[in-house]
């Protein structure tokens, strides 16, 4: 039987380790905080009490931690704990610069290593239908898929080392700005008088369609299931956006990419994040933008 080392059971990895102990693998997880390693063995996973006995033998290590400086961190320790040529996924977000760090860490030790971060939630995560974005070698995506398949949905092979976190960071760059956009064009139309209603069945059906609008849209009312009509409980937190923005800025930096659009995202989100918005879901930035049009508006 395959064994797993899961190391970091937040709301993230508490539930993908409990989907993989169901699924029938020999799971041992570990955690810095007591309280996550008791919620996760009151579910059912074996837990250890320090990270080098729950990797002692395994012959994959999941670490699904806050970011990279800890994933660099307790890489040090695990990868002179396992076994040979044991496969380190790394699940956590973190830059495509950290996860290729992590990636030569590993190989110098002698073992393997994917990067496989996850979009889905902590929904996703406790009903097992996360999508993961692997980087890594054809032959270890292979070797992994039914590991990845107990804990997601949509698995997709971007490429090489790196290119998961590459392919997460994008595609929420599309949604940060998106939902900007989005806002900004609902707080327009109140500003003109048109219902919000109306604006949906037009801009559902023609050309400014998108997630942020007809599947999480900004404000109450034409799709109900949107965290718009909880009080923007989340949902995907304003301060998660505000980090995969973060990262999306500094890959442009990294690689010269002009950016605007995403740099100014970035920007927007961090503001809202170190206001009132980071436990709110990201859709909330549509409050942040009324409330800056009526201080314009006394002016
Ligand atoms: P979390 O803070 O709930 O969990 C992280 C856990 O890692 C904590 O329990 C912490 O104690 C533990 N930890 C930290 N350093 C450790 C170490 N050296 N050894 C062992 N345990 C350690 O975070 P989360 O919400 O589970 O998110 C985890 C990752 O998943 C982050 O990178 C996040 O950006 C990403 N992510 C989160 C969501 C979400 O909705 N929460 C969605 C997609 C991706």
């Amino acid at each position: 039987m395959t064994s797993i080392a899961f190391i970091g059971l937040g709301h993230m990895g508490g539930p993908m380790a409990v989907n993989l102990t169901k699924a029938g693998y020999a799971v041992t997880g570990f955690d810095l905080m007591p309280a996550a390693l008791d919620a996760a063995a009151a579910l059912g996973v074996a837990v250890s009490s320090t990270a080098a006995e729950a990797v002692d033998g395994a012959d994959i290590v999941i670490t699904m931690l806050p970011a990279g400086r800890h994933v660099l961190q307790a890489y040090g320790e695990l990868l002179a704990a396992a076994k040979p040529g044991t496969i380190f996924i790394d699940s956590s977000t973190i830059a495509v610069d950290d996860a290729r760090a992590a990636h030569d860490l590993a190989i110098a030790a002698g073992h393997r290593n994917l990067d496989a971060p996850v979009s889905g939630g902590v929904v996703g995560a406790e009903a097992g239908t996360l999508a993961f974005m692997v980087g890594g070698s054809d032959e270890d995506f292979a070797e992994t898929l039914p590991v990845f398949e107990a804990m997601g949905k949509r698995i997709v092979h971007c490429g090489g080392s790196g290119l998961g976190q590459a392919a997460k960071i994008c595609n929420n760059m599309i949604l940060g700005a998106t939902m900007i956009a989005v806002s900004e064009a609902f707080v327009l139309g109140e500003k003109l008088g048109l219902e919000h209603q109306a604006l949906y069945d037009v801009a559902a059906h023609a050309s400014g369609q998108c997630w942020a609008l007809t599947t999480n849209c900004p404000v109450p009312g034409p799709v109900p299931a949107s965290p718009a009509n909880r009080d923007y409980q989340p949902g995907f937190a304003g301060a998660l956006m505000a980090k995969d923005l973060g990262l999306a800025a500094q890959a442009f930096e990294s690689t010269g990419v002009h950016s605007e659009i995403g740099m100014l995202a970035s920007a927007i989100y961090t503001r809202f994040a170190e206001g009132d918005g980071a436990g709110l879901d990201f859709s909330g930035i549509i409050g942040d933008i009324r409330t800056r049009s009526e201080t314009k508006d006394a002016a």
